[in-house]
């Protein structure tokens, strides 16, 4: 076959013409015959099953129905006509409907005779109605070939306003096969098809479109899945190879005087195993000589900090500097008081910088970085100026990851001539397996432990109307001394409602909790920063009560006599935002609670997510439900690893063939990594055409 066969134009596909192409392209991005070979069926229908109408009850199902048109006319409405045609069997009637052809149709359909149509049935009542059914006699039905299943392809309203139906999609996609008398390249190696025993790229490809029987189909899914997540694993593997050969990292060979005396004299208690295994990893990557990228996960209250705190030593140890970076100021602040309190009598000179740092010590400061006096910088973004410059910067880390970007994270590459070390800490659990391939090209740990001893917070689900009794709890936990947060959602679309709603429930509050007995602080996004962190402060010095706040106070705040979390209209929150809002509280030594208001009226999918909040408190089992509600969408990192323009496989229902990809991907990089071998050639070829032609291998040693 042609090489380039599969790169020509739509439109000289027979049959499809420049009209038809253009709503192609702009409906489904379909530009040559290799998109429309990969535009693969949603589903399947068994064209074996004929309902009778009375079996009919969903709308929106496909079902294929033998019937007659005993009527035919046309109805004329507001805007345009319609031409309605009554269809019965033994059992009942129904309506076709057309909008669009409405001549022709007239003209050629035959009253009385049996057809057999075929369509989306849509339900009006306990009447139907299929719309643009299409339709084929039943003598010849009976005839023709018989398709024990129908794909059924994306499709979009304009596609079907333009004709383009399912049926000439998979005439298309005939002619094509056709075309090419069924032979596409192969794509994956001998050892690949055979060891998992895949069928072949043509075999496939002809059986997602034309599927010989279900087995067949359910082989050619499997091959085309794996293939698909195959290449993008591939790709995120060759890139994180190529940047650890590319960029040299800055030696630390060896653990020194300060990691050690820490480790021996300041410890303030055991590390859990996960701080162990993670610390471990951390040092490998810092000993070998490439640059780290490492993601550190762990849920909040899993011990991050002293993680950080050791990796800085390790830097010092090696004649280094670190810096930390928080996303706001308070954060800063508390890390910095955190990290000092951690070292305490060590000699390890450590400095705060954020926006509000005076101009004097400010001057004084990046003295200090340039002649190296200081070991350790804690801060905000005031960091990544170009004003600050450090000596030698040897580690740079990331806390709460979200909140900068990843421009921001490359920033601090070029404070030095070999860029540090990076460590990106983040709270946001992510799924294990969707971690490893959004980030295949970072290094991931995992702190997967929270130390023992803490008290699981509880949780519970409570509707507005007991709004009084949880306010009679709440006095009583503050009449024990804790202090409560309670959170109402801010969403940016309906942001004035939901200002309404804080003030509102403000008052009320106010009104319930009156002075002088009950300090209030409240905190949003319409007020002064300068206002914002006073009042911040005021509760985390424990002299008000109780926070009232919008969902600024979701990262990292530390008030470990903070032992209540209410989460107002909890039903408009999603789960990880719910679950971060939680890990507020449990802090301290006392038994903390997580009390989640709403009405009645619950989706199911709010419902689902109440449920989990009430169960678990296991950010990983969260993270996962929360991937099965909403997708990988949301999720951050996903757009940029091309994970979402999959064309078959699901990362979430898939995940099993996904790490069967991502290790034959390894496999086969360790065995061969520039792909030389001639049996690999066809992965070789597959992927630069993916690449665009793009040569990579040569960076590949
Ligand atoms: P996060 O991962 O949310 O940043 P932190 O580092 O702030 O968590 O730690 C939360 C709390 O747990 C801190 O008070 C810290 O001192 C404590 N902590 C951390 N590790 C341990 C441990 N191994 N044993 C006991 N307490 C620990
Ligand atoms: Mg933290």
């Amino acid at each position: 076959m042609n090489p380039n066969f599969l790169q020509t134009p739509i439109p000289y596909l027979k049959g499809v013409g420049p009209n038809r192409a253009e709503t192609l392209r702009t409906e489904l991005g379909i530009e040559t015959y290799r998109d429309l070979l990969h535009l693969f069926p949603n589903r399947y229908l068994d064209k074996t099953q004929y309902y009778k109408i009375a079996q009919l009850h969903a709308s929106g199902a496909d079902v294929q129905v033998v019937g007659k048109i005993v009527h035919i006319k046309t109805v004329e409405q507001k805007r345009g006509k319609r031409l309605v045609a009554k269809f019965v069997d033994d059992t009942g009637e129904m309506e076709l409907v057309w909008f669009r052809m409405q001549k022709w149709i007239r003209d050629n359909l035959k009253l009385n005779e049996p057809y057999v149509v075929f369509g989306r049935i849509n339900r009006y009542g306990s009447s139907f109605s299929m719309p643009h059914p299409e339709m084929e006699l039943l003598a010849e039905h009976q005839q023709g070939l018989k398709v024990a299943m129908q794909p059924i392809y994306p499709s979009t309203e304009k596609l079907s306003a333009k004709g383009i139906t399912n049926r000439v999609v998979s005439k298309m996609q005939q002619q094509l096969l056709l075309e090419s008398k069924g032979q596409f390249a192969e794509s994956l190696s001998p050892s690949i098809l055979d060891e998992l025993r895949l069928i072949s790229k043509s075999e496939a490809l002809l059986n997602i479109h034309f599927p010989k029987s279900q087995e067949l189909l359910v082989k050619a899914q499997f091959r085309l899945k794996f293939e698909e997540l195959f290449f993008v694993q591939l790709q995120l593997i060759t890139k994180k190879l190529i940047r650890k050969q590319k960029i040299k990292g800055l030696p630390f060979d060896q653990v020194g005087t300060k990691f050690n005396t820490f480790f021996e004299h300041h410890l303030p208690f055991e590390l859990t195993n996960a701080q162990k295994k993670v610390i471990k990893e951390i040092r490998n990557d810092l000993g070998s000589n490439a640059q780290m990228n490492r993601l550190l996960q762990g849920d909040v209250g899993s011990g991050k900090t002293i993680v950080a705190l050791m990796c800085m030593l390790l830097a010092i140890d090696n004649g280094y500097q670190a810096c930390l970076m928080a996303p706001t100021e308070i954060l800063a602040q508390q890390h910095y008081n955190g990290l000092k309190e951690l070292l305490g009598k060590m000699e390890v000179k450590i400095a705060l910088l954020t926006g509000s740092t005076k101009k004097s010590e400010r001057t004084l400061l990046h003295n200090q970085l340039e002649n190296g006096n200081l070991n350790i910088l804690v801060g905000t973004h005031a960091v990544l100026e170009d004003k600050v410059q450090f000596k030698d910067l040897g580690l740079a880390i990331i806390d709460e990851q979200h909140r900068f970007g990843v421009a921001q994270r490359s920033k601090l590459w070029h404070k030095n001539e070999t860029p540090p070390h990076i460590l990106v800490m983040t709270a946001t659990p992510i799924p294990r397996t969707l971690a490893m391939s959004l980030y295949g090209d970072l290094d991931v740990s995992v702190i997967d432990e929270l130390p023992t001893g803490r008290k699981a917070i509880k949780t519970v689900h409570r509707f507005d109307n007991n709004r009084l009794k949880v306010f009679g709890f709440l006095k009583d936990e503050i009449r024990k001394g804790r202090q409560v947060y309670i959170v109402y959602p801010l969403i940016q679309e309906s942001e004035a409602l939901d200002y309404k709603d804080l003030m509102d429930g403000y008052e009320s509050i106010v009104r319930d909790f009156p002075l002088p007995d009950y300090q209030i602080s409240i905190v949003h996004g319409k007020m002064k920063p300068a206002d914002k962190d006073y009042e911040m402060e005021r509760f985390v010095r424990g002299e008000t009560h109780i926070m009232v706040a919008t969902t600024v106070i979701e990262v990292g705040v530390n008030v470990p006599n903070a032992s209540v979390m209410i989460i107002e209209s909890a039903e408009r929150f999603g789960l990880s935002q719910l679950h971060q809002l939680r890990g507020r509280v449990g802090r301290g030594a006392e038994q903390s609670f997580c009390v989640l208001m709403t009405g009645h009226k619950l989706s199911e999918d709010a419902k689902t997510r109440l449920q989990t909040m009430t169960r678990t408190n296991d950010g990983f089992e969260i993270a996962e439900v929360d991937l099965k509600l909403r997708g990988p969408g949301d999720l951050m990192g996903t757009q940029q690893s091309g994970l979402l323009n999959l064309k078959i496989a699901d990362i979430v229902k898939d995940n099993q063939i996904l790490q069967t990809a991502r290790y034959h991907a390894i496999q086969l990089l360790k065995d061969d990594p520039r792909l030389e071998k001639p049996e690999n050639l066809p992965i070789r070829s597959a992927y630069t055409m993916m690449s665009k032609g793009k040569d990579i291998w040569g960076y590949i040693s």
